[in-house]
């Protein structure tokens, strides 16, 4: 039976790349009666973010991609969050030590961090050199008796055949030579496995007969076909699908596209068009032909590019996946959302309406804000039009004050958008990140609060700026500044 996963980590908002990568293990799945498996990665304490795998689960089924097998649902081979299997993976390591393809690595992180100094000063690539790859046991014994701190690591084989080799579904054979593959870090000295342990050991224990992933995980992959070897397992298929793409062709990044999920939720993106755009990305669905197409409208191509998640289980087929990287034109999924908006009822769109941006608790929120402002109640729209649009643009004071030339305006901005990103988003956290980059950069209050009263409501008069942001939220409010330094 096939059983594919996605396995995100989580570190933050939800990733539009991980509903895209969802959706192709998410069709897999269904088309061949196989199971999709939720797991979380959440073994790197230092980006976990304790609100993101709750965050993960709602996006994911906002958009329809329900998984049969999670953290939340259990299933035969859980527990399917890594925080909770450590015990499995310190098991799994002593295997690899007791048939040496792993060891011990003594080394202070100051001898590491010396070893680097020297690689790059003489211009080598950082990677380790595998000093301790063959410690004597007295040695080992006595650096344990010690009670030194240690971590675990592959070893990488030297010799005969010095690469290795996988094939990715997609692209065919791919080799690597291992003079170019690290002797990776398996278990970090605080008995924490690393991603590349954790992920081996996590599909093979749960059965995974497909890995579907993006395409920066190549060169993961030969470190993972040396571990399955070392255990001596079978070897999953790979399939690594093309990267989204900014409209420059980069890697999609939150400086040039909304990369939140929750961003699209609460700007009034619909989950079916949303979908429907992901399984546009990378190819899979069938090229249009005149004959399959049902309706007398689909010689216009926009028509051909409209399908449901029913449609695509029925349809796709990775024989039509694209490698070229596909480019994620927030435009175009303007346009295919407002083709779904224009297809609603009107009374199913009134509901939308109503269980999206005005939905009532989001008004509970709204309506606080400009009571002791408003004399009619008329005035309500004057003053939250901001918090219900969507492009807003800041007024031409902003650009003209006394003090600032547009250049330092501009800097200032992104120097907010840098504090915004990294603080929590409530009043108490948000208010004295603000204050204190103001003083480092001689901003006054007032100017410091002005130019992001301007760039969030377009205004220079509002409610309470604070407030606001955090009734807006921090997607969107992110979104407004990022737009503006464009
Ligand atoms: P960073 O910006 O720090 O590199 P990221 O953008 O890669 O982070 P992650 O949180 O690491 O974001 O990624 C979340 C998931 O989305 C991962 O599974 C990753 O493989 C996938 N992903 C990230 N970027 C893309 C992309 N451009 N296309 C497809 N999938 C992506
Ligand atoms: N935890 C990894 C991620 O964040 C999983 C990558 C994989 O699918 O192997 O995407």
């Amino acid at each position: 039976p096939i059983r594919v996963r996605i396995a995100p980590s989580p570190t933050g908002d939800p990733h539009v790349g991980t509903a895209y990568i969802g959706l192709i293990n998410y069709l897999y799945a269904r088309q061949r009666n196989g199971k999709f498996v939720l797991r979380i990665e959440d073994t790197d304490r230092a980006r976990f973010v304790a609100t993101s795998e709750q965050e993960i689960f709602n996006s994911l089924r906002w958009l329809g991609l329900t998984w049969d097998e999670g953290p939340d649902l259990g299933g035969p081979y859980g527990p399917y969050r890594q925080s909770e299997r450590t015990e499995i993976y310190r098991e799994h390591v002593q295997l690899l030590l007791a048939n040496g393809t792993a060891y011990r690595s003594f080394e202070t992180p100051e001898e590491l961090e010396d070893l680097r100094q020297r690689q790059v000063a003489a211009k080598l690539p950082p990677r380790y050199d595998g000093a301790h790859r063959e410690l004597s046991q007295s040695q080992i014994d006595a650096y344990l008796a010690e009670g030194r701190p240690y971590t675990v690591r592959l070893k990488v084989p030297v010799g005969d055949p010095a690469f290795t080799e996988f094939r990715d579904e997609l692209r065919g054979v791919i080799r690597f030579e291992h003079s170019n593959v690290d002797d990776q870090v398996l278990m970090k000295s605080d008995g924490f496995p690393t991603y590349h342990l954790a992920n081996v050991v996590d599909d093979h224990l749960m059965h995974i007969t497909d890995v579907i992933r993006a395409e920066e995980w190549i060169s993961s992959t030969p470190k993972h076909v040396l571990l399955y070897k070392a255990f001596g397992w079978q070897i999953p298929r790979f399939w690594h699908m093309p990267l989204l793409r900014n409209l420059d062709k980069s890697k999609i990044s939150k400086r040039k596209n909304p990369v939140s999920l929750i961003y699209y939720r609460q700007a009034g993106f619909l989950p079916e068009a949303m979908i429907n755009f992901l399984g546009l990305m990378g190819g899979g669905m069938p090229a249009p032909t005149t004959e399959s197409t049902p309706t007398q409208a689909a010689t216009k191509s926009s028509e051909t590019d409209i399908f449901t998640l029913p449609d695509m289980v029925a349809r796709f087929d990775v024989k039509n996946i694209r490698l070229g990287g596909p480019v994620f034109d927030l435009t175009k999924l303007k346009w295919l959302n407002g083709e779904y908006i224009r297809a609603l009822t009107p009374e199913s769109f009134y509901k939308t309406l109503r269980e999206t941006i005005l939905s009532d608790a989001y008004l509970q929120q709204v309506a606080p804000l400009v009571q002791t402002r408003i004399e009619t109640l008329g005035e309500f729209g004057n003053l939250t039009h901001f918090l219900f649009a969507d492009d807003i643009m800041p007024p031409a004071e902003v650009f003209v004050p006394k003090k600032r030339t547009p250049e330092e305006t501009l800097a200032f901005a992104a120097e907010q958008l840098t504090v915004l990103e990294a603080t929590d988003w409530t009043h108490e956290a948000l208010e004295p990140a603000l204050k204190k980059l103001g003083e480092e950069k001689q901003w006054s209050v007032k100017e410091n609060f002005m130019l992001l009263r301007a760039i969030l409501t377009g205004s220079t008069m509002s409610p309470p700026l604070l407030e606001s942001m955090v009734v807006f939220g921090k997607s969107r409010t992110l979104d407004r500044v990022r737009r503006f330094l464009e």
